[in-house]
């Protein structure tokens, strides 16, 4: 048995997954009696389930095969498979660094798995004298590591993340929902080197797609392979599949969009730094600043009542309020209203 055979739920080692009439069949020129559709109108198919088309474009000009990627319905639903397929509900647990994403969290707490949570220092990067605790628990079966992190925005360092892939004994997770905006590599090529490496990633925030919910996941064929027989068969619709696939291949939108979106987050610093209410701006390499502010509870009512919603995070770092880049005229809108607020 393999190592990562070792680390699944049993029933997940011996599950026999469902099949489904389009995973059997799958040709688009023939009479389809046997998947109980109404044979009239647009959408009357059932989606490819394993979306070839997709994973296609999504591994093109990467070391990588169609073998090596799984949709998911958004990445949140990347997080709720991997706790499945690894963590024995009562039993096993995750870790993760903090402040980090929510859902890392709530998904566990959904599952029933524990959550060991070790702060970030005060750089908010992982610090190799916390991995200890980590490398002897052998119920800690998915470590969560998010680069860039949400909420605080920064790069973790690269060197200190792939030496916990490899002294871990469990899946590592890197989240890295938000690599388009920073200059960090990703560390996609990395899979080919390590087994229990899983990177994810989304098209819901530089590609803009989050209506569309797609999120992706990369790693070994042998943890994708289980990925496939865990998921729900049709996890991604046909109109989702379709637009993912435009999207895609509109490279000079992205382009365009991606640098008007990391000049208005240096735009929108160097103006925030000029503004007395603002206590402190945390770096980032993200589409979000997070800043500290005297009264973020206030703050934040002030903006919501002008209609400028942005995120607080006081229950996570105190006075601290989350802030994504939007359009130009948004993001001077917001500065505006911050300066009324003064
Ligand atoms: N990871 C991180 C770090 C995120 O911030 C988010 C969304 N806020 C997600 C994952 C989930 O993204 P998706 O829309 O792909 O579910």
């Amino acid at each position: 048995m393999s190592r990562i055979e070792q680390w699944m739920r049993p029933n997940i080692r011996s599950l026999v997954p469902y099949s489904s009439a389009k995973d059997e069949f799958s040709e688009r020129e023939a009479i389809f009696l046997d998947a109980n559709e109404n044979p009239f109108g647009t959408f009357n198919r059932y989606p490819d389930p394993q979306q070839r088309l997709l994973k296609t474009a999504l591994t093109k000009r990467k070391s990588l095969t169609t073998g090596h990627v799984f949709v998911g319905n958004g990445s949140d639903e990347i997080i709720d498979v991997l706790l499945r397929i690894f963590c024995t509900p009562g039993r096993d647990k995750i870790a993760t660094f903090t402040p980090t994403y929510g859902m890392y969290k709530v998904s566990a707490d959904i599952h029933d798995i524990s959550v060991v949570s070790v702060p970030l220092d005060e750089n908010l990067d992982i610090v190799h004298v916390d991995f200890q605790p980590f490398l002897n628990d052998s119920e800690i079966k998915v470590l969560f590591l998010c680069s860039p992190n949400n909420p605080t925005g920064n790069n973790l360092n690269r060197e200190r993340m792939i030496a916990l892939i490899e002294q871990f004994e469990g899946i590592v997770c890197i989240d890295e929902a938000y690599i388009e905006f920073s200059d960090q590599q990703s560390l996609v090529n990395l899979i080919h080197t390590y087994d229990n490496l899983v990177v994810t990633r989304t098209l819901s925030k530089a590609r803009g797609l989050a209506g569309a919910r797609i999120g992706y996941a990369f790693a070994n064929t042998e943890i994708i392979n289980v990925f496939n027989k865990v998921k729900p068969p049709y996890n991604i619709s046909s109109l989702n599949q379709q637009i993912a696939l435009k999207t895609l291949e509109n490279n000079p939108a992205f382009e365009r969009q991606l640098a008007l979106l990391r000049e208005g987050r240096e735009a929108l610093i160097t103006a925030l730094q000029k503004l007395p209410i603002v206590q402190y701006i945390y770096p980032t390499a993200a589409n979000f600043i997070l800043i500290k502010v005297l009264n973020a509870n206030r703050v934040y009512e002030q903006l919501r009542k002008q209609k400028i919603i942005v995120r607080n995070r006081s229950s996570q770092i105190p006075n601290a309020l989350r802030i994504s880049v939007g359009t130009p005229e948004e993001n001077q809108q917001l500065l505006n209203a911050l300066t009324t607020l003064l």
